[in-house]
């Protein structure tokens, strides 16, 4: 058994909002995998420790947490014919390009995914991989395999998509599949992967990818799987004007309308985007507790519109913050997500939006709505998932509060992360990762796949 003390951080920020929420500013206790003490300053661990880890020059703050990304599309960031796209004809023209994936460029792009959010102070990602063309059945088993070796934590979507262009939704038909192949690999992956409790490493849950590209059959039978293994259910809703347009043509009902009709408005359900809900919507999400995971870079690279954070918090729905695909961030950079959600909330609600609530979505919030409550926030008793920022580039210098400092000044980097205990970023690096083989490699199969 080893104890870590994190002692005296330069700054602190836990994430805990209850009313009797512990002072922190003397560290913590990590104890194997959990946080077993929470410090004020000049306070001692109750008992003598191993380690100390000097923590005075670094900012403390949990794990952050991606809530949507689709790590695949690291392999066609900034690609020139959909640089200036909105989202279906962005979509319609990366299908084709994405049709052509395989299991070594999932591979890379996983790693390289992976890799730049940990680097970036994310300690648990969700992905949703829907894009299954010939020779890739096993696209979920291989993302696991990245995972562990680089030991993230991840909720690992097994995605979907039923509605080819011959009958009427946007993908080509070489990347749609038949319901009874996607049930029947949904419930393989659950029995083969998925973890419950605390600590789990590696979650699956099931995910249609869109009403737009997903049979009614579809979304709702993945449903009933879902509630059967006792799974979460994730996919794209309200993001778009067009989607509403299509929902209204195809089901004739607006989109959480359509949610409830297929039986996913739920609390095992969280949505990527939720833009265009009105108030009545905003009021049943939050009574049902389906949660959103807002992706503000990716909503103004489409100029898909703004999420209404604020107000679907104070409904009651889970709020946390995605990084979304890297075809339309194009960046895994999740410290980045928090300033940029923070920037466009305030462009929606005024100044007043606080720096703290904005962190608190990337790190309690996001875990709520992956279905968590042993991660996201410091506190006895939960994983020792963490990161440490230093401020000692030209970027910090000049800056007084160093919590405010990490969001307003752009933090980019975490110089450690920890997942459970386990250093897996040491001074800004990854041990044991290659960074430029990775590149090097990643970069020729992008070339590979664009050019077919
Ligand atoms: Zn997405």
């Amino acid at each position: 058994m080893t104890r870590l003390w994190i002692k005296n951080p330069l700054g602190v920020f836990t994430a805990d909002d209850t009313p009797d929420a512990p002072d922190a500013s003397g560290g913590l206790v990590v104890e194997n995998a959990v946080i077993t003490e929470v410090l004020a300053r000049g306070a001692e661990p109750s008992a003598p420790v191993e380690e100390v880890f000097d923590a005075s020059q670094h900012v403390l703050t949990p794990g952050l947490i991606n809530t949507h990304h689709h790590f695949y599309q690291t392999l066609t960031r900034a690609w020139g014919p959909v640089a200036d796209a909105e989202l279906f004809p962005w979509l319609t023209g990366l299908y084709p390009v994405w049709a052509r994936l395989t299991p070594r460029a999932l591979e890379l792009a996983t790693t390289v995914a992976l890799a730049e959010l940990l680097l970036s102070g994310c300690t648990t990602a969700a992905d949703h991989h829907y894009v299954f063309p010939p020779g890739l059945d096993e696209a979920i088993d291989i993302q696991v395999s990245a995972v562990r070796r680089l030991g993230l934590r991840a909720t690992l979507t097994r995605g979907s998509m039923t509605l080819g262009q011959d009958d009427g939704g946007l993908p080509p038909q070489s990347v749609v599949q038949p319901l009874d192949t996607i049930l029947e690999d949904s419930a393989r992956l659950v029995r083969t992967y998925h973890e419950t409790g605390p600590g789990a490493q590696v979650q699956i849950a099931l995910a249609p990818c869109s009403p737009f590209s997903v049979t009614t059959d579809a979304m709702r039978e993945s449903a009933r799987l879902a509630t059967d293994l006792d799974v979460r259910l994730h996919t794209h809703l309200a993001e778009t004007l067009d989607e509403e347009d299509f929902c209204r043509e195809r089901f004739g009902m607006r989109t959480v309308d359509y949610l409830e009709s297929v039986g996913w408005l739920t609390d095992r359900t969280w949505l990527g985007h939720g833009i265009h809900f009105d108030d009545e919507e905003i009021s049943r999400l939050g009574e049902a507790g389906t949660a959103v995971a807002h992706c503000p870079t990716s909503n103004m690279r489409l100029a898909s519109g703004i999420a209404r954070v604020l107000e679907l918090e104070d409904a009651g729905v889970p709020v946390g913050l995605g990084v979304d695909g890297s075809a339309s961030n194009d960046a895994s950079t999740m410290v980045a997500e928090v300033r940029q959600a923070l920037y466009l909330q305030r462009l929606r609600y005024g100044a007043s939006v606080p720096v703290h609530r904005a962190l608190a979505w990337g790190t309690r919030g996001s875990a709520r709505v992956l279905g968590r409550d042993d991660v996201g926030v410091l506190a006895v008793g939960n994983q020792a998932d963490l990161a440490l920022w230093r401020l000692d580039e030209l970027r910090f210098s000049g800056s007084h509060d160093p919590v405010a400092a990490l969001v307003l000044c752009a933090a980019d980097r975490a110089d450690r992360a920890m997942v459970g205990g386990q250093w897996r970023v040491v001074d800004g690096r990854i041990p044991d990762l290659d960074v430029d083989a990775l590149v090097a490699e990643h970069s020729a199969a992008a070339r590979g796949l664009i050019s077919g």
